[in-house]
């Protein structure tokens, strides 16, 4: 499986990723975080392709 990851020194906290999948990514502190271990729902590839500085990688878990 692979596990979505926010490089918190780039991310700027826009949100998108959030908005794309709510499961996976929560706002806290103006940088997003990852909340659960995997996604159920997609595979979070939009979220990366949509995170305007590429600050989200998919990891092997
Ligand atoms: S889309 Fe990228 S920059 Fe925007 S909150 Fe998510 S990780 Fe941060």
């Amino acid at each position: 499986m692979l596990k979505p990851v926010v490089n918190q020194e780039i991310c700027i906290g826009c949100g998108t990723c959030e908005s794309f999948c709510p499961e996976v990514f929560k706002i806290e502190n103006g940088k997003s975080g990852v909340i659960a271990e995997e996604c159920g729902n997609c595979n979070c590839q939009e979220a990366v392709d949509g995170c305007p500085v590429s600050a989200i990688s998919l990891e092997e878990k």
